[in-house]
C-alpha cells in the first residue's frame, strides 16, 4: 500500500496552513509552520510573492490538501470523489462526509489518538474492535450505531492505561459519542457538513476533477 513517507510538515508548509499531522508539537512552539510559515524549497520564499494564482493551482491546492489531512493517496481519493459523484446530494459534501466516515479518522476524532497519522497506525496495528470484531482496515466506513473500542488486549498497554485518564479531554463531534474510561465510543449518526470542521471548500475539489 503506498504511502507518504517524507517529512510531514512540509505538507502544511506547502499548503500554507497547519493541517496538525504532528499531534502535540501542532500546537506547541515547535510546530515547523509556525517557526517557517512560507512553503518548503530553495526559492519558495521569493517565488510565493511572485506567483499569481490560477484557477487551476486553487483547485489543485484544495484537493491537495484535502488528501493530505486525511492522509489518502491519489487512486483511493479519485474513487471515493468518484462514489461521492454517483451518490445524491452534493457531490463535495458527500465526499467529505465519507472521508470522515473512515476508520482512522473516527478514531482520532474520539481522542483515541492524537492525529491521523497516528489513528492509522493504531488501527493497523490491531488495537481496534468494530461491533467487537477487530478490524484493522483504516479505510473501513463506519455507519450509525457501530461501536468502536480498543481491543480488551491492548488495554493494558500503557498508552492506553495512560489514555484512558485524558481520554475525554477533546470532545467528540455532535455525531460520535464517547465513554472515556471505557474507551468505547459510538457512531450516533452519519456526519454532515456542518459537523466537519476543517476550513477547505470542497467545491474547488469538485471542479478539479470536472475539467
Ligand atoms: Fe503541520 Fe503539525 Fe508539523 Fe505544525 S507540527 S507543521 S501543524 S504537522
Amino acid at each position: 500500500m503506498a504511502r507518504y513517507n517524507d517529512a510531514v510538515c512540509r505538507l502544511c508548509r506547502r499548503e500554507g496552513q497547519k493541517l496538525y499531522l504532528k499531534g502535540d508539537r501542532c500546537l506547541s512552539p515547535k510546530c515547523a509552520f509556525e517557526r517557517r510559515p512560507f512553503p518548503p524549497g530553495m526559492h519558495a520564499r521569493k517565488s510565493q510573492f511572485r506567483r499569481t494564482s490560477s484557477d487551476y493551482q486553487q483547485q489543485l491546492r484544495e484537493k491537495q490538501k484535502v488528501k493530505r489531512i486525511y492522509g489518502i493517496m491519489e487512486r483511493q481519493f479519485r474513487r471515493y470523489f468518484r462514489f461521492a459523484l454517483r451518490s445524491k446530494g452534493l457531490t463535495g459534501a458527500t465526499l467529505l462526509t465519507v472521508l470522515e466516515s473512515r476508520l482512522d479518522n473516527v478514531v482520532y476524532r474520539l481522542g483515541l489518538a492524537q492525529s491521523r497519522p497516528q489513528a492509522r497506525q493504531i488501527v493497523r496495528h490491531g488495537h481496534i474492535t468494530v461491533n467487537g470484531r477487530k478490524t484493522d482496515v483504516p479505510s473501513y466506513l463506519v455507519k450509525p450505531n457501530d461501536v468502536i473500542s480498543v481491543r480488551p488486549e491492548s488495554r493494558s498497554r500503557a498508552y492506553f492505561r495512560n489514555l484512558s485518564e485524558f481520554a475525554g479531554e477533546r470532545a467528540a463531534p455532535g455525531w460520535l459519542s464517547m465513554d472515556a474510561k471505557a474507551l468505547q465510543g459510538r457512531v450516533l449518526a452519519r456526519p454532515s457538513r456542518d459537523d466537519i470542521d476543517i476550513a477547505v471548500n470542497e467545491q474547488l475539489v469538485v471542479e478539479f476533477y470536472s475539467r
